[in-house]
């Protein structure tokens, strides 16, 4: 298991599932077959040999040595996921792996989320053995950017009725990348309500939701830093503790190749410009230093050190603790 040691906060990646490959494809337009050999750096960790993109479903765990923060949460066990099929009804062994980390349910106190989107919300719940879903950790805050909270909220309230929506008709030809990052605006709302129901609400009911501004502090050293493009409101987590920092991405970076071409938006992006200035503007903030980059889709080594490569950056990548 990786772990990094920032200051006195302790970092541990735990794996959900590594993303299944061929799945991502197209989610960078410009990653073509003709600039997929542009970067060496990427590959194998980031590309495979057939230019294909790798990547991981994880959550961090932060050991402040005082709180046990999970940042993002995953696709989690048995959601409905009509976006993206693939990972509905997930039975991963995720919280085993947890547990292997040396974290028990009862000891995460905190959870940060950079965006309601579905792979990052699911283990806020689970069901329990009369089949309800309840908080997965049941001493955690839930602590989110409020905006962020109430713009996914919206997307429900205002969604049209599916009838002027458009057709769904033929939606199962229709490829999963397709599905999953230009969905029609009824299996939008559908899925975002799927999302409030099942992962948001058991833990509205446990009175475990706590709002903050933009930019808000969670826990001394800990804040959230606003990183809107991939949503309006999607925001990064920024760590402090003795001197060491670290950033975690969130989805404001997809894939280690958004470091060497920056404008490189995903299709997924509300707003690609915006996404692609918020990227410019974290390796600005970056090069050169020792804050440690952490990527939340970055499979392989997945977390390094900022340094300028012509007229992008590169990541450095700094061997983790292999526990
Ligand atoms: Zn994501």
């Amino acid at each position: 298991m990786q772990t990094w040691q920032v200051g006195r906060f302790k970092i541990t990646k735990v794996l959900e599932f590594p993303i299944e490959v061929g799945l991502l494809d197209g989610l960078i337009a410009q990653l073509t077959p003709d600039t997929r050999h542009e970067i060496d750096w990427l590959y194998p960790d980031y590309l495979n040999e057939s230019g294909q993109i790798l990547a991981d479903m994880h959550c961090f765990v932060i050991d402040t040595g005082e709180h046990v923060i999970l940042v993002d949460a995953g696709c989690g066990n048995g959601k409905s996921y009509p976006m993206q099929p693939i990972w509905s009804n997930l039975d991963s062994p995720f919280l085993e792996r947890l547990a292997a980390a040396g974290y028990g349910r009862g000891d995460v106190d905190v959870i940060l989320c950079t965006h309601a989107h579905l792979d990052h919300v699911g283990w806020f719940s689970m069901r329990d053995e009369a089949g309800q879903w309840v908080p997965t950790f049941p001493n955690a805050r839930l602590v989110m950017v409020r905006d962020e909270y109430e713009r996914h909220l919206g997307q429900i309230v205002e969604a049209p009725e599916p009838a002027a929506a458009g057709t769904t008709e033929g939606a199962d030809e229709v490829d999963l990348i397709d599905r999953a990052f230009r969905p029609d605006v009824s299996a939008l709302s559908d899925q975002t309500r799927l999302i409030q129901e099942e992962s948001f609400q058991p833990v509205v009911d446990a009175g475990l939701l706590e709002l903050v501004p933009i930019d808000g502090e969670v826990l001394p050293g800990v804040r959230y830093v606003s990183t809107p493009g991939h949503t309006a409101f999607h925001h990064s987590v920024r760590l402090e503790s003795d001197g060491a920092a670290a950033f975690v991405t969130g989805d404001a970076f997809h894939h280690p190749i958004q470091i060497a071409r920056p404008e490189w938006s995903s299709q997924g992006d509300w707003d690609p410009v915006a996404s692609s200035r918020s990227r410019r503007a974290a390796l600005e903030a970056y090069v050169g230093t020792d804050v440690l980059f952490l990527g939340t889709h970055f499979a392989g080594l997945t977390a390094g050190f900022i340094v300028e490569d012509g007229e992008g950056f590169r990541l450095v990548e700094k061997a983790a603790t292999e526990a």
